[in-house]
């Protein structure tokens, strides 16, 4: 499929990497093949159907994600949601147990919470790496876990809990949605399964929802039978349009890392702010961790206003800045945790897990840091006690 040499470096894997090269005209871009009717028997002796996972447009998707995290094979899913149910699908059965990070995404909380005790699996919530190890029974099957995290931004030793999963014969799964391929290759730390929310920076333009999967071959081939009974596949106009947004992710990345650093650091100096959490940081928890595995520190920072009571104001006054959910796209966004992703848990609850009714959470864009800076200055100046 694709015809890039493996050795090429992400920005050009991100261009060439999986393309369908159309050889009736030479186009440089693939074409979009919209039928869900494919010939059987088939000349190659494929059975070629959107709900099988692999028309030409779902597999320049897969061969781009293979290439860029490293992987021996990608499968595209409808959502991060689809992708992430289906590997867990895929791995546990009724009477096993699987271990997930505590502060997960808010929607994989709920399906873990909700849905896998349904199915007769048992689980585990542990924060670090040492309780990783401690939660280990002889029924485990899965390790999970997010790193950074979601909104405190903790990075955990990937390649340590992938030395466990290893020594203990557990299957390892990572959600990268925050660090993207361009920052972080979990596969290269010994990690079996990466799992993205190819909604956020993989498509990068807040205008579709897709997932995806990378693992060895034969791990896709399991995760491809189950998949193909749930079927969560994405559409060819979608796969066409991820494609395109796909183009430009290491170049966006780099801007995401660099606006994201420069507005860290400004808003460290800011009287209106109490603290501000980013891995890129010598004074985050986790800065040397990031730094060991990552190779840059992403978009996503947060911070803490020192009067809460304010934030509505400083929310009203952004006028670059848009107040809203989700993250990743090219446009900055800010919300609040404590009255969105983590508004069902009981203020007791928030306190335990470090989500302050003044924490702040900003998805840096790639627009001038020039306006950034001033935008979020005039909103900080109007919060002022
Ligand atoms: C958004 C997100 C998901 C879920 O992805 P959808 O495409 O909305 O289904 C999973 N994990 C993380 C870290 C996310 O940010």
């Amino acid at each position: 499929m694709s015809s890039t040499h493996p050795t090429r470096r992400a920005a050009t894997l991100c261009i060439h990497a999986g393309t369908h090269h159309d050889s009736a005209t030479g186009g440089a871009c693939s074409p979009i093949f919209p039928s869900t009717a494919y010939a059987f028997p088939h000349p190659t002796g494929a059975n070629i159907y959107p709900r099988y996972f692999n028309t030409p447009n779902q597999r320049v998707i897969a061969g781009k994600l293979a290439a860029l995290e490293q992987g021996g094979e990608a499968l595209v899913f409808g959502s991060g949601m689809a992708a992430i149910a289906t590997v867990l699908q895929t791995e546990l059965r009724p009477g096993d147990h699987a271990v997930f990070q505590a502060d997960l995404y808010g929607g994989t909380h709920h399906l873990v919470t909700r849905e896998l005790a349904r199915g007769g699996v048992e689980y585990s919530f542990v924060r670090g790496v040492e309780e990783f190890a401690a939660a280990i029974r002889p029924r485990t099957r899965l390790l999970y876990l997010e790193s950074p995290s979601n909104p405190l931004l903790r990075c955990l030793d990937i390649a340590a809990v992938a030395d466990i999963g290893r020594r203990h014969g557990v299957l390892t799964v990572i959600d990268n949605t925050f660090a993207t391929p361009i920052n972080q290759n979990p596969l290269a730390l010994g990690i079996d399964v990466v799992i993205h929310s190819a909604t956020k920076y993989l498509n990068g333009h807040s205008d579709l929802n897709a997932g995806v999967v990378v693992a060895s071959a034969a791990w896709i081939q399991r995760l491809t039978e189950v998949a193909t009974h749930l079927g969560g596949m994405l559409d060819a106009h979608a796969c066409g349009q991820l494609e395109r947004g796909l183009k430009t992710l290491a170049l966006r990345v780099r801007q995401h890392n660099e606006n994201a650093g420069r507005l860290a650091r400004h808003l460290q100096q800011h009287p209106a702010v109490r603290c501000v959490i980013y891995p890129g940081l010598p004074e985050h928890p986790d800065h040397a961790v990031a730094a060991r595995q990552m190779r840059g520190f992403g978009g996503m920072l947060s911070f803490e206003l020192r009067a809460p009571s304010r934030i509505d104001r400083f929310l009203g006054q952004l006028r670059v800045v848009l107040p809203a959910l989700s993250l990743g796209g090219v446009e900055s966004l800010v919300c609040v945790p404590s009255r969105t992703s983590h508004r069902l848990m009981t203020p007791a609850e928030r306190h335990e897990a470090g989500i302050s009714d003044g924490l702040v959470r900003l998805s840096v864009g790639i627009e001038d840091i020039e306006d950034l800076i001033e935008d979020v200055d005039q909103a900080l100046a109007a919060d002022s006690p």
